[in-house]
């Protein structure tokens, strides 16, 4: 019998009816002209919780008509930054205001827990509230010391229409790391969130109406990647694409949108090391990757998934790992004791299960869990804490994104084979490194081959910082100033003038 820490009951009320999502277009919220709809029922339920419109290539149109028309009569970036900023710290307060209900529906959709949901939605309002203080702070510069009948100016502008597409995994803090920054910088926005997750996306449109965006200036459409998300990346009124999933369809976006030579910024999957030495605080260490693979379920591109810890420590540290999985609360997810909830989709399960059976089969040593996990009363769509030794660096489980609450540990012997092992991989997200010793952490961090490097923590973050990912993990950056940078084109204004001779 496997002793873990499962919780079947729940104290969260469930919503009395499904959600009803709606595309957002124009300023008008509306059903697709066909009548088309999908239901989302709940992975951890059984239930259907939202049914949502499901966008054709007409709606798409509309939608992206409605946003090259409010950016090119400068209703949105004719405003000042701080008209601008007014706005996006409404629409900021309406999202605290709208916490609770944004993560019932966030977690029902998606599986996840209800105090990461509520994290995700209300913790959500720190970005809008920083894009909105970016707001007032776009400026280029100016050059002087061209001749002295010259004055040579740099100038940001807008970049025009943007349309945004986002995964399930976090479908509330994804779209807030994207659209306030990009209508901080005065463009014009379509959405598209992913037909798993669409509510909280629909319900954001309602608090953007609320706020007094002006209509047009962002735009909502529900749907599927083929044909809502394809539209939206190749048609030639858009002039980005600001993309967030997996790596596979992140290409296929690059590809499609080369016809037009649209800007492309991505943020894709992610096979992130944690490095550990042996002089690393073990307690930490061990409780920050417990933590890190099982947040959101495992399903995160940052999960501290691939673990290198130095040879002599390594049966003590994956001793303790164990230890602390073992007490991480796995259940229902309308708990706010529960951590671990309820994979997405019935597929993604298998898949996750496919790994790990996989690498069994390849000679790994699974040496906790290993296999589907049944909450009492609520069904067999979870997974148990898996941790997985015995790896080799060319097994899938290690290169690929599993995507859920498993494990694999790997060892080395200096610090040299550390690096090489961490930075062998497609992927260049997030890496980090544990040790007591600054110089070791310092010189890890230069050599790592990730957008984000921690030390002696993971998964900080702050809306101050760049985020976004190396080699195959990206193209861009997101948040902070060099995520708002990317929404703004840069124009050089030439000017003679002010001739001194006669
Ligand atoms: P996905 O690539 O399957 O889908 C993402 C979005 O793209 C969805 O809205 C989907 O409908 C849309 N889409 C699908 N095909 C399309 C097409 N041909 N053209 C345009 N749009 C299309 O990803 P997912 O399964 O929803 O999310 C999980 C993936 O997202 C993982 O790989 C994860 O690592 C990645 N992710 C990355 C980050 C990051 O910041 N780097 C954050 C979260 C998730």
């Amino acid at each position: 019998m496997l002793d873990l820490n499962i919780l079947a009951e729940q104290t969260v009320d469930m919503p009395e009816a499904p959600y009803h999502a709606r595309h957002f277009i124009d300023g008008v919220f509306a059903d697709s002209a066909d009548g088309r709809t999908s239901e989302r029922v709940s992975p951890s339920h059984g239930i259907v919780v939202s049914q949502a419109a499901l966008g054709s290539e007409a709606e798409t149109e509309a939608a992206i008509r409605s946003a090259r028309a409010a950016f090119d009569d400068g209703r949105w970036s004719g405003l000042s930054g701080k008209d601008r900023a007014v706005i996006l710290n409404k629409v900021a307060d309406l999202i605290e205001a709208s916490e609770e209900r944004l993560a019932v529906i966030e977690t029902l959709e998606s599986g996840k827990p209800i105090s990461q949901s509520r994290g995700e939605c209300g913790g959500a309002a720190d970005l809008w509230r920083y894009a909105a203080s970016l707001a007032r702070t776009m400026h280029g510069d100016s050059h002087n010391t061209l001749g002295e009948d010259i004055l040579g100016v740099v100038l940001k502008e807008p970049i025009g229409v943007v349309s945004i597409i986002t995964p399930w995994n976090f479908p509330f803090w994804i779209l807030s790391q994207k659209l306030p920054f990009a209508l901080a910088a005065g463009c014009t926005c379509v959405v598209k969130p992913s037909e798993v997750t669409p509510s909280t996306t629909a319900m954001l449109g309602e608090m953007l109406a609320e706020a007094g965006l002006p209509a047009g200036v962002c735009n909502i459409v529900l749907g599927y990647g083929d044909p809502v998300g394809s539209l939206m990346s190749t048609h030639r009124d858009v002039d980005m694409v600001s993309f967030t999933g997996s790596t596979a369809v992140g290409k296929r976006i690059t590809k499609s949108a080369g016809d037009t030579l649209k800007k492309v910024a991505l943020e894709l999957g992610g096979k992130n090391p944690q490095v550990i030495f042996p002089d690393a605080n073990l307690d930490d260490a061990a409780d920050a990757v417990t933590f890190g693979v099982h947040f959101n379920v495992g399903q995160c591109c940052n999960s501290s998934s691939r673990i290198i810890v130095h040879e002599d420590i390594a049966d003590e540290f994956v001793a303790r790992v164990v230890a602390l999985s073992r007490k991480v609360v796995f259940g229902n997810p309308m708990h706010p004791d529960t951590q671990v909830g309820a994979i997405v989709t019935e597929e993604h399960r298998s898949k996750i299960d496919g790994y790990v059976n996989d690498a069994v089969a390849a000679g790994a040593e699974v040496c906790l869990g290993g296999g589907v996990l049944d909450v009492p009363g609520l069904g067999n769509q979870f997974y148990q804490p898996t941790v997985v030794r015995g790896v080799t660096p060319d097994m899938p489980i290690v290169r690929e994104e599993v995507f859920g609450p498993v494990l694999t540990v790997l060892t080395f012997r200096d610090f040299e084979e550390a690096v090489a092992l961490a930075n062998d991989s497609t992927y260049g997200l997030s890496a980090g490194v544990w040790s007591e010793n600054v110089h070791t952490c310092l010189a890890f961090s230069r050599k790592a081959q990730a957008g984000t490097v921690w030390t002696n923590t993971w998964m900080d973050g702050f809306p101050e910082l760049a985020f976004g990912g190396m080699k195959e993990s990206g193209q861009g950056r997101e948040i902070g100033r060099y995520g708002f940078e990317e929404f703004l084109e840069v124009k050089s204004l030439v000017m003679r003038i002010g001739r001194t001779r006669a």
